[in-house]
């Protein structure tokens, strides 16, 4: 049964509740979710709910009515997150395990490690102990499978998943891997699964050849019961009487799944498929429907492969499978989960990284080596130039298509950083990356920058403001600049994607009747003429832009700032609540927005940013206040629902470089 707690339960009666649950043979396990806290208690023998809901501190009792408990959605109403070493799987991700069926030798899984790490691929698969239907076909190489698997892991900086067949390979693996695998073959076996479970290590459990999705949560039962929070449940088809592919995959177990448990999801297409070509779309089907992740055979030669060579995709397939998946995800409003440690290998880029981690953390200032800034648009753009002047020229600049790829570039490791539009002081808040920043639970705010923003009239060499009949800009330039733009009624304005792409492509034409609004340094990257600088209608133009890293990548010791995500239930007076607890704390509200939330109409997400007053001064001391004020927060929103769902964004403290 699940028991809701009063949200403001003393201590002693919540202990007295524990000890007449434990009396009455129940085990009792304590989940403080998001919008309130509950006791979740399990057992062989059924005591009467009212007993329960009689004792002081109890606000109601919730019989469970599936056979699973743990399991089940009723017992906790948020999904799971399984962290494995830094590697989420679960919430708004899409993680992809990769590698091949079977370790075969060190060479083959370094380059397997290799390749799937190079495309994206967040944890390592292979099998040391394979459950073959002959006993004659390879069986795996057993323990020095599992130690070259985790050499490979290590080097690629990818946690491992191995298969484990019988409780007597417990002592070979508990200390090497990372996620034990439950086959399709053992679901059901169940010595196996309370001795895997009581490792307290996530699994994953696949679903049996031919079970029932019942009879697959009442196996995951047996692991969490057993003492495992983390179980990932992964759909790997299942036997019907089709024979066109090696089983049928059940893809509508996921939306069932989704409503039934609270554990997350991952999809197979390899076994379910068991045909290399099959596999790609299938596993674009499973993130379609709801999927947290997949698991995928790839082998660097599959035609070599000493088992499931048919169904493993060759690298260069799996490459262009992880592209189809990062363009299909913010579809269903996912992000793909990238490694946090840029690990390649014997590459230097790894190595960089983790001796600036060494170095304490990776350091805004830049002093534990030089940094790299993913921004987006082209050379000159206004973000370009917040990187330079932030750094005073002593980051690089790395140009991004987007803004999805900025977050890309940081989530994956090519940059250390981004730098984000989020507000222009004349045209508003920048909502894309608002929408960004919730999405990617990977990411956090670690600095803010506002530069002015001047814009100026470029033109090729040759060109006067007589010579001109057109101006390519990008909208909101062109907008900011209508008063000057006015002046000369006969021109013709043309929108571009960025103004620094207009500035390049007048430049690539060359024609003195065609101009760009860009900014000044455009002027000398492209090597245009500055017919008129300083046009911008309003010179009190500025553009606040978020500097972004990977989450836990960069602390900051003695922030000024902070930047949340809330929302708040829809009662009189929740907002004020809310926002009571800064003004508790003495904190500064300098930001407040709303944003709608996807898939629930006319409810919104607020974003607050908060600030020390004016005199408190940047010292750990006072950014400890920022601390508490937000530990308050998150405890208010175990305790009752009036705030729920509160994300700190970052800790950090802002530069005005006007
Ligand atoms: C495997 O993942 O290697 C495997 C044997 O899968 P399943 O248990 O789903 O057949
Ligand atoms: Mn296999």
């Amino acid at each position: 049964m699940v028991i809701v707690l009063e949200s403001n339960i003393r201590d002693d009666d919540k202990q007295r509740i524990r000890r007449f649950l434990e009396k009455n043979s129940l085990r009792v396990n304590e989940i403080a979710g998001e919008e309130e806290t509950i006791f979740g208690a399990v057992g062989k023998v059924g005591i009467d709910p009212r007993e329960v809901e009689i004792l002081p501190g109890v606000q109601r009792v919730i019989p469970i009515s599936k056979p699973y408990k743990m399991a089940s959605r009723e017992f906790k109403r948020e999904n799971t997150i399984v962290d494995v070493r830094g590697v989420k799987i679960g919430g708004n991700r899409v993680s992809v395990i990769a590698g091949p069926c079977a370790v075969e030798s060190l060479d083959q899984i370094m380059e397997s490690a290799a390749k799937v790490a190079e495309s994206g691929a967040v944890m390592l698969r292979g099998g040391a102990y394979k459950p073959r239907t002959s006993p004659y076909a390879f069986q795996g190489m057993a323990e020095e499978g599992v130690r070259i698997l985790k050499e490979a892991g290590e080097a690629y900086g990818l946690p491992i998943v191995t298969e484990i067949v019988s409780s007597d390979h417990i002592p070979v693996m508990r200390d090497y891997v990372d996620v034990l695998q439950i086959g399709a073959r053992n679901m059901q076996n169940f010595e196996l699964l309370k001795k895997v479970g009581a490792l307290g290590k996530p699994v994953i459990l696949k679903r049996g050849l031919s079970a029932t999705i019942e009879e697959w949560l009442m196996a995951a039962e047996y692991l969490l019961a057993s003492g495992t929070e983390d179980v990932i449940l992964c759909e790997r088809g299942i036997r019907t009487y089709e024979k066109a592919t090696r089983n049928t995959l059940d893809l509508s177990a996921i939306p069932v799944l989704r409503s039934l448990t609270h554990l997350p999801i991952i999809v197979d297409p390899s076994h379910a498929v068991g045909v290399r070509d099959k596999v790609p779309p299938m596993a674009l089907a499973a993130v379609a429907a709801g999927a947290d992740g997949l698991i995928v055979e790839v082998h660097p030669c599959p035609e070599c492969a000493m088992s499931d060579g048919a169904q493993s995709l060759y690298p260069e397939q799996f490459e262009k499978m992880m592209r189809d998946i990062e363009v299909l995800a913010p579809v269903v409003g996912r992000t793909v989960s990238r490694r946090t440690a840029a690990k390649t290998g014997h590459d230097r880029s790894g190595a960089k990284l983790e001796a600036k981690r060494a170095a304490g953390a990776l350091a805004l200032s830049g002093a534990a080596g030089p940094v790299v800034c993913a921004y987006s648009g082209g050379r000159g753009a206004y973000a370009e130039i917040a990187i330079r002047r932030f750094w005073d020229n002593g980051a690089t600049a790395l140009s991004a298509a987007n803004f999805r790829e900025v977050i890309n570039a940081v989530l994956g490791g090519g940059a250390d950083f981004g730098m984000l539009p989020i507000e222009n002081s004349l045209a508003g808040s920048v909502y894309e990356n608002y929408d960004n920043l919730t999405r990617c639970e990977d990411i956090e705010i670690v600095g803010e920058v506002t530069i002015r923003i001047e814009h100026s009239l470029l033109a090729p060499r040759g060109a006067t403001v007589e010579t001109v009949g057109s101006v390519y800009s990008h909208p909101q330039a062109l907008a900011q600049c209508d008063e000057f733009l006015a002046k000369y009624p006969l021109w013709k304005h043309i929108e571009t994607a960025s103004t620094s792409g207009a500035a390049e492509m007048v430049a690539a034409e060359g024609d003195i009747t065609r101009a760009a609004i860009a900014s000044g340094s455009a002027a000398d990257i492209y090597k245009l003429e500055t017919l008129k600088s300083g046009i911008e209608t309003n010179p009190r133009n500025y553009t606040r832009f978020v500097i972004i890293a990977r989450s836990g990548e960069v602390v900051c010791e003695a922030p000024n700032h902070a930047s949340v995500i809330f929302t708040t239930a829809n009662e009189p007076g929740s907002l004020h609540a809310a926002l009571g607890i800064f003004m508790k704390h003495g904190l500064n509200l300098t930001k407040l927005e709303s944003r709608p939330i996807q898939g629930e109409p006319w409810r919104y997400r607020f974003y607050a940013n908060v600030n020390l007053p004016d005199g408190v001064g940047n010292s750990v001391v006072s950014g400890e206040r920022l601390k508490t004020a937000l530990a308050e927060m998150e405890k208010i929103s175990h305790d009752n629902g009036i705030v729920q769902g509160v994300r700190i964004l970052g800790l950090f403290n802002t530069k005005e470089l006007s």
